[in-house]
């Protein structure tokens, strides 16, 4: 019996796969570093691509894409690092079909190589304003360019599913002969159905040798990601490219998580993934992200393995699979039991295990804590366990972060020293921050004073123009978005903000911060916010200020 019949799944099951061509295995190629790092709002600083790529090579992904080392200095020193990782899976490089961008792949020495060209007569008139005739040239001369260094390339026809059939074959066709070895179909926009990706798939794989790769690019703009991956791979397709999450550009990619999951539980397709790593490497992304699981998401949202309904947990007690398709400690989501047995061991005053449970808990969650940060994590539960307040998923990881900072350690430039506020009835909000700022290792002070509406804008407006002033290369950052929340109940709750920060040229930073006191976590906030766009700009711009 296959593993997905043990499990669940419809009865008819082998009736409905007889006309599917599914592959033994499938292959997962991550772009969680590349075209998830285009999702607005995210941006990874060098030591976190390299965090990421650690994990994603534990989690047991076949290929990293890194980046795109032509885009930015940033780009090619993160592919150059992570080539030299000495990692398990194979490192790839992102290539426009153009000489100046293989050339940068080759310099950073990496593993392989993914070349691509727009094919659709879309991206051909309004965007590379080429003939089919010079797209077809450029493909075969670069490709076989990139041949002479590489021995896996992998060639993307971009906007594929809004090509011309016949031309999209001829492109793929012309690629393979040329020297690619791995086909990428991407739904650049994500506007095909499963029918009509399935059927592309079918097309390709009938008109390309047998031992080509072929693989799934797929865009959720209108929620079919995940679906039309699928579709591909039930025609043969045997790689599929995947975020963490589903992070990437507007809506995003496919989730590693639904797809490896789906093959798992209602294909019985393997993947080389290790399961039990799913949950931790998609709470480390949503640490580094600054981005919060919905509460919905499958699989590793929170309300994933909840049960409200009485029916429900009753059925669950009685035989999990009745209402859950799997288990959660098969992606590593303890059970909620366990949790709160960890919180209760944790707050017993003075006793070992306590610690022991806090940093096995925080292990799980995928933070690593040494012994100073795990007793002062400790120390803190105490405080809020001694005001009577239950201590949830969440509010542990907000405690550990705060010990932590951002995971891992980010450089920072500038560090808040002394915020005064002044406010209350018939005053005007006034507020002064003094500030520490690095420029080549050495720190200087700041100060600024401004007024605002209440104690929160007054201590930003300040905040934003000691930043300005100094780094007057970069410019006035504004708030885009400011979201605040008391994520334990009471007036002494952490208040946990969320800011999203946008600098003149329009990139977007998310961050956050959690504080008892909201005026000091909107301002640490939007600290992290500033220390991530002068990290960014850091390696572009030589010099910061005047
Ligand atoms: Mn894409």
């Amino acid at each position: 019996m296959t593993e997905s019949k043990k499990i669940f799944v419809s009865p008819h099951i082998d009736d409905v796969r007889k006309d599917l061509n599914l592959p033994d295995r499938v292959y997962i190629f991550d772009t969680t570093l590349r075209d998830g790092e285009q999702t607005p709002g995210i941006s990874f600083t060098l030591q976190e691509k390299i965090t990421i790529a650690q994990q994603l090579d534990k989690l047991g992904v076949d290929i990293i894409e890194a980046g795109m080392p032509v885009v930015s200095k940033g780009d090619y020193e993160a592919c150059k690092k992570i080539s030299k990782l000495g990692l398990n899976c194979e490192v790839i490089g992102l290539a426009r079909i153009a000489r100046q961008d293989i050339d940068k792949v080759i310099e950073c020495d990496m593993d392989s190589i993914h070349v691509f060209i727009a094919t659709s007569d879309l991206h051909l008139k309004d965007k590379l304003k080429m003939t089919r005739e010079e797209v077809l040239s450029a493909i075969v001369h670069e490709i076989e360019y990139a041949k002479e260094h590489f021995n896996i390339i992998e060639f993307s026809a971009e906007d594929a599913t809004r090509t011309d059939l016949d031309f999209l074959i001829k492109a793929n066709i012309a690629a393979v002969e040329a020297g690619a070895t791995r086909i990428n179909v991407p739904d650049t926009v994500g506007t095909i159905t499963p029918p009509g990706y399935a059927y592309i798939i079918r097309k390709l794989r009938d008109a390309l040798p047998k031992n080509i790769r072929i693989s799934c690019h797929c865009h959720d703009d209108f929620g079919l990601s995940t679906a039309n991956t699928l579709a591909g791979i039930e025609q043969g397709a045997s790689q599929a490219h995947t975020t963490i999450l589903g992070i990437g550009e507007r809506a995003g990619n496919a989730s590693m998580e639904e797809v490896v999951m789906s093959l798992y539980a209602l294909y019985g397709v393997q993947t080389n993934i290790k399961y039990k790593f799913i949950y931790e490497t998609a709470i480390l992304l949503e640490q580094i992200t600054n981005m919060r699981i919905p509460v919905n998401f499958p699989l590793v949202g929170s309300n994933a393995f909840r049960h409200e309904s009485g029916i429900h947990a009753h059925a669950v007690i009685m035989n999990p699979r009745t209402y859950e398709p799997i288990g959660p400690d098969l992606i590593g989501i303890p059970r909620s039991d366990e949790i709160d047995d960890v919180i209760l061991q944790s707050i017993g005053v003075g006793k070992h295990s306590g610690g022991h449970a806090i940093a096995s808990k925080l292990n799980r969650l995928g933070v690593m804590v040494d012994r100073i940060q795990l007793q002062e994590i400790k120390n803190r539960i105490k405080v809020l366990g001694d005001k009577g307040k239950q201590i949830t998923d969440q509010d542990l990881l907000a405690i550990a972060q705060a010990v932590l900072g951002t995971i891992p350690e980010m450089e920072k430039s500038i560090e808040l020293e002394e915020l005064t506020v002044v406010c209350g009835m018939n005053v005007t909000p006034t507020a002064t921050v003094r500030l520490k700022i690095k420029h080549e290792d050495e720190w200087s002070e700041h100060i600024a004073s401004a007024i605002g509406v209440g104690p929160v804008d007054a201590a930003c407006n300040a905040l934003s123009k000691a930043f300005t002033r100094y780094f007057n290369k970069i410019g006035e950052v504004k708030l885009a978005e400011y979201n605040l929340e008391a994520i334990t109940g009471g007036t002494d709750a952490l208040g946990h903000v969320r800011v999203r920060l946008e600098d003149p040229r329009g990139f977007l930073v998310d961050a956050r911060a959690t504080h008892e006191d909201i005026v000091m976590s909107s301002v640490l906030a939007m600290i992290n916010g500033l220390n991530r766009i002068v990290a960014k700009y850091k390696l572009e711009l030589n010099n910061l200020s005047n």
